[in-house]
């Protein structure tokens, strides 16, 4: 537990911010307001968010102390293989994408607790996770949709980050505990242009300037020195200059394959659920039910064409990964390798050729510390915690996709076309800036640690078990 507890609590998600963007805008003095009033009085890290790296299943363990493969969120959109499949699939897919939204707190699975839950009077600001918040506490139920709307539209995001302020502001003036807010803008600006665009950089300096006016107001309240200011991202964004049509692609080695929008098609015997749209969940159906997750040997042997061979002769696809009992295996072009959860940690060796995430020198045992450490630097980083971390979801895809960067797995259904995509393996994807107007102890953290600090700080005790430690305020992490 730390020294200083706070009265309250700030969560800011600039949803899509870059750790390198944003770092270096801070150094070249762009960002005034979070180097006063956050990281003078506190510290930075960049630090591994949880995939798929993308919007709403990489916000929950913010909210939650949980990965989105252990809160059953597996990605932004997923097939639940449990559900009866009906004449059409459309009560096995869900996508968050759009009003499916509502349906994200009550597909978190049971016992999973959510931030909001242990304060007096939280509120959240453009949330997609809600749950633990009143009809009141939701600031943003009855609005966001029609914000989402009209950014969508007009291409107007920074309406949507103007408005967050004022919904700040009032939620102030009510004496929250408790306030977490989605920016919105530099992850849409970035989608639509580029993540080094013009654009897309005004929308961090506008951030900037909204948390100045935000931390004078609370300065003038007497309430600057006991509020904790927490400010990090979901995902980064790369550019991308081709589209990969997965779901056709399925179908032209011999699958049905299911996809959104069209969920109606009947008689699908693969899935495939896109998320961000540089990662993919496909799902397989062997004989004549969904209710079997077929083994990495079971794809390779479906039909004439060997599925994860195939996948891997594509430019788009850079990794790939299954299961075999309790083991991911994960096939690159460099080789292929197993990941196994042992007590106490993670076992790792390479199966054939190199190492598919080129790390060099992995212990071959090592504690979820450790691993982290290990690969932290690494083009992949925390990637076989990750993968271990989603696979565990009933919901996970039997395969797999984790694009190459340039790459996207989605391009039909896009409007307007995709210039940017986050959601894979790659650290320009997975590595997010952290920052907090008081110490982190730790050197290498993952945004599922945040959830505990936030509590800890704010003098509260986490509630059942979560995957996330508090290596903020106390550093718990051994190196490798
Ligand atoms: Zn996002």
């Amino acid at each position: 537990m730390a020294a200083t507890a706070y009265n309250r609590c700030i969560f800011f998600l600039v949803d899509g911010a870059r750790e390198d963007v944003m770092r270096r805008m801070i150094e070249t003095g762009e960002l005034p307001s979070l180097r006063r009033y956050i990281l003078d009085r506190g510290d930075y890290r960049k630090a591994v968010t949880s995939f798929p790296s993308t919007t709403g299943p990489a916000h929950v363990p913010f909210l939650t102390g949980c990965t989105p493969g252990s809160c059953n969120l597996p990605g932004i959109r997923w097939f639940d293989r449990s559900q009866p499949e009906g004449l059409t699939h459309y009560r096995q897919a869900r996508s968050y994408v759009g009003p499916g939204g509502l349906y994200i707190d009550s597909d978190l699975r049971d016992g999973i607790h959510t931030i909001f839950e242990y304060f007096e009077r939280p509120a959240g600001v453009f949330s997609l996770v809600n749950k633990g918040l009143g009809l009141f506490e939701n600031r943003t139920l009855l609005t966001r949709n029609w914000y989402l709307y009209y950014a969508h539209l007009s291409g107007r995001w920074q309406v949507m980050d103007d408005a967050a302020w004022r919904y700040i502001d009032r939620a102030v003036d009510q004496a929250v505990d408790f306030l977490s807010v989605v920016f919105p803008a530099v992850d849409e600006y970035s989608h639509y242009n580029d993540p080094f665009s013009d654009a897309t950089l005004e929308a961090y300096r506008a951030f900037d300037r909204g948390f100045g006016r935000l931390a004078e107001r609370l300065q003038r309240l007497n309430r600057l020195d006991d509020t904790l200011f927490v400010v990090s991202s979901d995902h980064g964004l790369t550019a991308t200059h081709t589209h990969f049509e997965l779901w056709s692609f399925l179908d032209e080695i011999g699958f049905n394959t299911l996809y959104y929008p069209r969920i109606l098609r009947s008689g699908c015997d693969a899935a495939t659920m896109v998320s961000g749209n540089g990662m993919a969940h496909i799902y397989f159906k062997m004989g004549e039910t969904w209710e079997e997750r077929p083994t990495y040997d079971e794809i390779r042997t479906l039909r004439q064409t060997d599925p994860i061979e195939a996948l891997l002769e594509q430019e788009a696809v850079d990794l790939v990964a299954a299961t075999r009992e309790d083991a991911v295996i994960v096939c690159g072009r460099r080789g292929t390798s197993e990941i196994r959860e042992i007590p106490g940690g993670i076992a790792y060796r390479v199966l054939e050729g190199k190492d598919p995430f080129g790390y060099g020198g992995m212990p071959a045992e090592a504690s979820d510390e450790q691993m982290l450490s290990a690969t932290f630097d690494t083009e992949y980083p925390d990637a076989p915690y990750q993968l271990l971390r989603v696979f565990g979801s009933p919901r996970s895809g039997d395969l797999i996709v984790s694009a190459r960067n340039g790459y996207d797995l989605r391009f039909r259904h896009e409007h307007p076309e995709h210039k940017s995509t986050h959601g894979s393996l790659h650290r320009d994807h997975m590595h997010v800036p952290l920052m907090m107007n008081s110490d982190i102890a730790a050197e290498c953290v993952r945004t599922v640690d945040v959830f505990p600090a936030m509590l800890n700080l704010t003098g509260r005790t986490v509630r059942g078990t979560i995957d996330g430690r508090d290596s903020v305020t106390a550093a718990t992490r051994a190196v490798a």
